[in-house]
């Protein structure tokens, strides 16, 4: 079997880290006796001169025809000031999502225990800490008509909030289904009190818990779930929100990782499901060697166990991934006395060498 993966490396630090990541998935290969063809692409500001749009067709067509896409990240300062439907991220990371049906972004939030200290939070609630948050990924503001019109005095900016039906439920089963795979217990995340469209979520919700009677499902609102994520984050175990709300969540819920440079995402729903971490292009580090590339790594073994069904590779990566850090190796989000400071390529090249000594 040969798995076609589309790697887009995009802008900032998303070449370095995704780099990485092709290194550790060509190691799998050669431990586990598997063929990947990766074929690269490119996306977002860095292609704009050239194609004169961030997604060229042609990238969408190799994401399409592949088994899975490897995305790093996109965007950048210098691409700010572009009409909005050309800035990278409003011109090819959402249309990429949207065309390739993937409605659900996967978002486990993992504390490895060699770095509970590295989290600004304290060892006693953060440790533990192991929750799957599940982001609606197509709808929502981010979606919605958006418009701007001169008022006396001014202008007015209007972005459009819409759900149906349809899509909440999907998103609803698809949160059920894992939760009933792990501790039972959902937090649906809305803010039902002021919106409308969160209102229709919570009757979704309600109406899908009857056919998952075994799990048990908790409503929150959205303010007092950011506010219990960094309170007693333990209590969390399945988490499942709306587009706009999931983003700000899950960036907050990295601080419980230690840092957003450790939180990976799988996007799934339709044929071809896209890997990437959840972090952006991190302009500010870029090609100095110190983004940290673990995120990314940890994607690819989303990517295995998701879209290949390769439990025993992913769980491999994971494992020395764990090593790595457990051995004091550290980029500098996540530095720590006593340990050794590690760029982006040494943390890559660690993870491989423990991988094939498993
Ligand atoms: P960011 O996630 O890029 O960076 C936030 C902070 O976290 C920065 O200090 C950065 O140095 C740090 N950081 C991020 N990833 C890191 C890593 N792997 N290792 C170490 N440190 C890391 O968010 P931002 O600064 O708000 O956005 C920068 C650009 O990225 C913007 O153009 C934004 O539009 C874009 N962006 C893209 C995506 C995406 O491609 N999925 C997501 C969010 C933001």
């Amino acid at each position: 079997m040969v798995y076609k993966i589309a790697v887009l490396p995009g802008d900032g630090i998303g070449p370095e880290i995704v780099s990485e990541a092709v290194k550790v998935l060509q190691a799998c290969a050669q431990k586990f006796g598997l063929t990947f063809k990766f074929r690269e692409a490119p996306v977002g500001g860095a292609v704009i001169e050239a194609a004169g749009h961030p997604l060229p067709e042609e990238t969408v067509a190799l994401c399409r025809k592949s088994d899975a896409v490897l995305l790093g990240a996109i965007g950048g300062p210098q691409w700010d000031h572009l009409p909005v439907e050309r800035r990278p991220e409003a011109g090819a990371l959402l249309p990429l999502r949207q065309k390739l049906g993937l409605f659900a972004n996967l978002r486990p939030v993992i504390l490895y225990e060699a770095l509970i200290d590295a989290s600004p939070l304290k060892r006693e609630i953060v440790e533990g800490t192991e929750i799957l948050v599940i982001r609606e990924l197509t709808g929502g503001l981010y979606f919605g008509e958006k418009k701007r019109q001169k008022i006396p005095g001014g202008e007015q900016a209007t972005d459009t909030l819409v759900y149906t039906t349809p899509e909440i439920e999907r998103i609803g089963r698809l949160a059920f289904e894992s939760a009933s795979k792990r501790r039972k217990v959902l937090h649906s995340v809305d803010k039902a009190n002021v919106l409308e469209s969160s209102r229709l979520w919570r009757e979704v919700m309600d109406r899908l818990h009857d056919q998952y009677p075994d799990v048990e499902l908790i409503h929150m609102y959205v303010d007092n779930a950011a506010m219990q994520l960094v309170r007693q984050p333990r209590q969390f175990d399945v988490i499942v929100t709306e587009n706009m709300f999931g983003d700000i969540l899950t960036d907050q819920a990295s601080v419980l990782t230690g840092s957003i440079g450790m939180l990976a995402s799988a996007s799934i729903g339709g044929k071809v499901a896209l890997y990437e971490p959840a972090h952006g292009s991190a302009p500010d580090i870029a090609a100095q060697n110190k983004a940290n590339p673990l995120a990314t790594i940890l994607s690819a073994a989303l990517m295995l166990r998701y879209s290949f069904n390769h439990e025993k590779a992913a769980a491999a990566i994971e494992k020395a991934v764990a090593q790595v850090l457990d051995d004091g190796y550290r980029t500098p989000d996540i530095m720590q006395p006593g340990c050794r400071m590690a760029g982006t390529v040494e943390i890559g090249d660690r993870v491989v060498e423990e991988l094939l000594a498993l």
